[in-house]
C-alpha cells in the first residue's frame, strides 16, 4: 500500500532526501532509497509497504529478546519487507533483502493489527523480523493506536534510525530492543556494509536518555568477526558507560546463514567468556541467548543474589519481583518493566 512519507525534503530537479535513516538517501525521480521501500514518486517520497506485513505471530516477549519488560507476556510481532541493512547473516533475508515480494504479504491495517493484538491476548506489539523503520510511516500510526488501547510498544531494531526520526516515534514507543553488532569499523562494514556505525550508539543513548525507553542490547557473537576480547569489552563498557549497569546484554550464538553458512556456529566457551566480560565490566545482568536451558538465562538480584525470574526456554516464571520492578526480597532496583504498573514513561 502506499503512503505519503514523512520526514524528507524537496531537492533540486524533484530529487528527494528521505531523513527517517542514517543513510539519508538522496533519491532521483523514478527510483527507491537503500531499503528498497521508499519511491520518489515525481518528487514526492513515498513508502510503499505500508501495511504490508509478511510476517505475524504470536511470540513470547523472551523471544526478541528481551528479558527485563513484562516477563512471560505475549506480543504480537510483525515484519515486512525491505531493509536498510543488508545482513550477511540475516536470518530474515527472504523477507528483509528482496523487492516487493507481493505474494508473501498481506494487508494489515494499524486498527487491524491492534485489534489482532488484543484477540490473541497480547500485551504489545513489537516491529521486528526486519528493521521496523524501513515501514515507519505504518509503524507510528500503529504504535499511536496501541498505547490508545493499552498496549505497550517496541521496536526490535539495528539503530540507525536517525533523531528526528526517534524524536518523531519515541512519545509511542516503550522499548528500544537494538543490536550493536561490534565495536568497530571492520565489522560493520563485514557484516552490514555499514561505515558510519557510531550514529547507532548516539541514538541509543538518546532513546534511553532523552525518552527514558526500556532499552536492552543485543550482540550475536560471530566467530572471526565480532567474538574478539577486545570489541566484547568495549561493547560491554559502552553499555555500562553510557546506558547504564542494570540495562540487560543478551549474548547470542550465531547460526550459519545466509552468506555466513561457511562459519561455525558459535562455541559454547566463547559465549560465556562473553557473558564473563560483561560482568567484569559491570554489568549486572548479561544472558547468554540461542542456547536452550542455558543457566545464564535466570535472573538474580544483583544485591541480595535471590533468583526473581526462573527461565527454561520460553517457560518463565516470576518468583522474586515486586510489581515496580524491584527486587520483592531487598528492594533493590532490577530494572524491569512489569504487568501491574504502567508500562511506558
Ligand atoms: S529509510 Fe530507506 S530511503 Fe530512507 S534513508 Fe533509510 S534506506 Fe534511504
Amino acid at each position: 500500500m502506499e503512503r505519503e512519507a514523512v520526514l524528507y525534503e524537496r531537492l533540486s530537479g524533484k530529487r528527494i532526501r528521505c531523513h527517517v535513516c542514517q543513510w539519508r538517501c538522496i533519491i532521483n525521480p523514478g527510483r527507491t532509497g537503500l531499503c528498497r521501500a521508499r519511491l520518489n514518486r515525481d518528487g514526492k517520497l513515498v513508502s510503499l509497504n505500508y501495511g504490508e506485513a509478511t510476517a505475524a505471530a504470536v511470540d513470547p516477549v523472551e523471544k526478541k529478546p528481551l528479558f527485563h519488560f513484562f516477563p512471560g507476556s505475549s506480543v504480537f510481532s510483525l515484519g515486512t519487507w525491505g531493509c536498510n541493512f543488508h545482513c550477511q547473516h540475516c536470518q530474515n533475508w527472504e523477507i528483509a533483502c528482496v523487492d516487493v515480494p507481493a505474494s508473501s504479504s498481506r494487508e494489515l491495517s494499524p486498527e487491524k493489527g491492534v485489534e489482532s493484538a488484543r484477540h490473541h491476548g497480547c500485551a504489545g506489539i513489537a516491529w521486528t523480523y526486519n528493521e521496523p523503520s524501513v515501514w515507519f510511516e505504518y509503524t507510528l500510526d500503529s504504535a499511536k493506536l496501541a498505547h490508545e488501547k493499552g498496549l505497550y510498544t517496541v521496536y526490535v531494531t539495528n539503530g540507525y534510525l536517525t533523531p528526528e526520526a526517534l524524536d518523531m516515534i519515541a512519545p509511542h514507543l516503550d522499548v528500544w530492543r537494538v543490536d550493536v553488532k561490534g565495536f568497530n569499523d571492520e565489522a560493520y562494514r563485514r557484516l552490514a556494509r555499514v561505515r558510519h556505525w557510531q550514529g547507532i550508539l548516539d541514538v541509543t543513548k538518546r532513546a534511553r536518555q532523552k525518552w527514558g525507553m526500556h532499552v536492552e542490547v543485543v550482540t550475536n557473537i560471530i566467530p572471526g568477526v565480532n567474538d574478539d576480547e577486545k570489541q566484547l569489552q568495549k561493547i560491554a563498557e559502552w553499555i555500562r558507560g553510557e546506558l547504564g549497569e542494570l540495562i540487560p546484554w543478551h549474548v547470542t550464538r550465531f547460526y550459519p546463514a545466509h552468506k555466513l553458512k561457511h562459519l561455525p556456529p558459535t562455541p559454547l566457551a566463547s559465549l560465556e567468556r562473553a557473558c564473563e566480560i560483561g560482568r567484569r565490566a559491570g554489568l549486572e545482568f548479561v544472558y547468554v541467548g540461542n542456547v536452550c536451558g542455558h543457566e545464564s538465562g535466570n535472573t538474580f538480584c544483583h544485591v541480595c543474589g535471590k533468583m526473581v525470574v526462573r527461565r527454561n526456554g520460553y517457560d518463565v516464571q516470576v518468583t522474586g519481583l515486586d510489581g515496580r520492578g524491584g527486587c520483592m526480597f531487598c528492594g533493590a532496583d532490577l530494572n524491569f518493566r512489569q504487568a501491574g504498573e504502567n508500562y511506558g514513561r
